[in-house]
């Protein structure tokens, strides 16, 4: 039977050190806030803040939500967001995507203070995490398969990994935080020809498709390791993966669920680099709190 890799013990594991670094900002001076932008009220949306308000609430980091309705103009929309984006007490931001199809993301990928932008999705910390530059934020995503592959020891260096997908959100980006762990990454996608007999070859699979149930056991050899991004409608109410999970469970060595594998990590990752934020907002000229 394969372990069972789950990300509520890796948002475990982050926990106090992430608790630490909270209170030694506030005894600094510096009170660590993230702002999440939410336009509408898209379920899945509410669903990610509330994970993400229970996860800060139990850290102890400060959140504001700004819910922006619908029908707000780009006008009015990307005045708000200029407000949040230029309020000192907030030191990062999510917003969520994509937005509804009347606005456009564009202008605020450009507008967003780059220091702020914790989920990275200003071109100067997507070029960061392209360059191997760490001082920048990787997106919490993929960062939160690199923390839950960590946490389990998995070896990275010299690994064989195969990535089924290379959107910007999920596969580009983990690619890139894969291979500054030296691992040898083959990046998939619907191109790509014989995908079993690549992912096959692989000492890990990560399925980030957004196709659900692909991945099956004809895609992982015994002892693999197989991370689960995908976040699918199940047709019965609930979600699963991209990955087959009993089938390919039988077969691999390792494995995360879904839900409570990757996305339980994502919100911890969030936190990470919310306090990482307030760390570099403290350390600029004019930072630190007078007294
Ligand atoms: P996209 O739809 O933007 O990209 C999907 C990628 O997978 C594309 O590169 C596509 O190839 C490839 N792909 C799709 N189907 C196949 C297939 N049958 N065989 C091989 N490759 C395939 O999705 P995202 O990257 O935004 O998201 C991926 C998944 O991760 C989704 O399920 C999403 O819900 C989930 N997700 C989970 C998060 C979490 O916190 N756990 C956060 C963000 C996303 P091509 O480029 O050729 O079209």
């Amino acid at each position: 039977m394969a372990e069972l890799l789950k990300g509520m013990e890796v948002a475990n594991g982050m926990k106090q050190r992430l608790i630490d670094k909270n209170n030694e900002l506030i005894a600094k001076g510096v009170v660590p806030c993230l702002a999440i932008v939410r336009v509408g009220g898209r379920p899945d949306d509410l669903a990610y803040e509330r994970g993400a308000l229970k996860r800060f609430e139990g850290l102890g980091i400060r959140v504001k939500v700004a819910e922006i309705p619908e029908s707000a103009t780009q006008e009015a929309f990307e005045r708000e967001f200029s407000e949040i984006n230029g309020d000192p007490s907030v030191h990062g931001i999510l917003l969520f995507r994509p937005l509804p199809k009347s606005l456009d993301e564009e202008p605020v990928k450009k507008l967003i203070d780059p220091e702020k932008d914790v989920d990275c999705m200003c071109a100067a910390n997507i070029a960061k995490v392209f360059m191997g530059d760490d001082s920048g934020y990787a997106p919490c995503t993929p960062q939160a398969v690199v923390e839950l592959l960590k946490h389990y020891e998995i070896p990275l260096a010299g690994a064989q990994i195969a990535l089924i997908g290379r959107s910007m959100v999920v596969g580009k980006p983990l690619a890139m935080l894969l291979l500054k762990e030296n691992a040898t990454v083959t990046l998939c996608h619907s191109k790509t020809v014989n995908l079993p007999e690549v992912c096959q070859r692989a000492d890990i699979v990560v399925a980030a498709a957004g196709s659900a149930k692909m991945v099956t056991k004809d895609f992982v050899r015994p002892g693999a390791v197989v991370i689960d991004v995908g976040i699918n409608d199940d047709g019965a109410g609930g979600i699963c993966g991209d990955v087959a999970f009993d089938e390919a469970e039988a077969a691999c060595g390792a494995i995360t669920p879904v839900p409570g594998g990757v996305g339980s990590v994502t919100t911890s990752v969030l936190a990470m680099n919310t306090l990482k934020a307030a760390e570099r907002a403290l350390l600029r000229p004019g930072g630190r709190p007078e007294g």
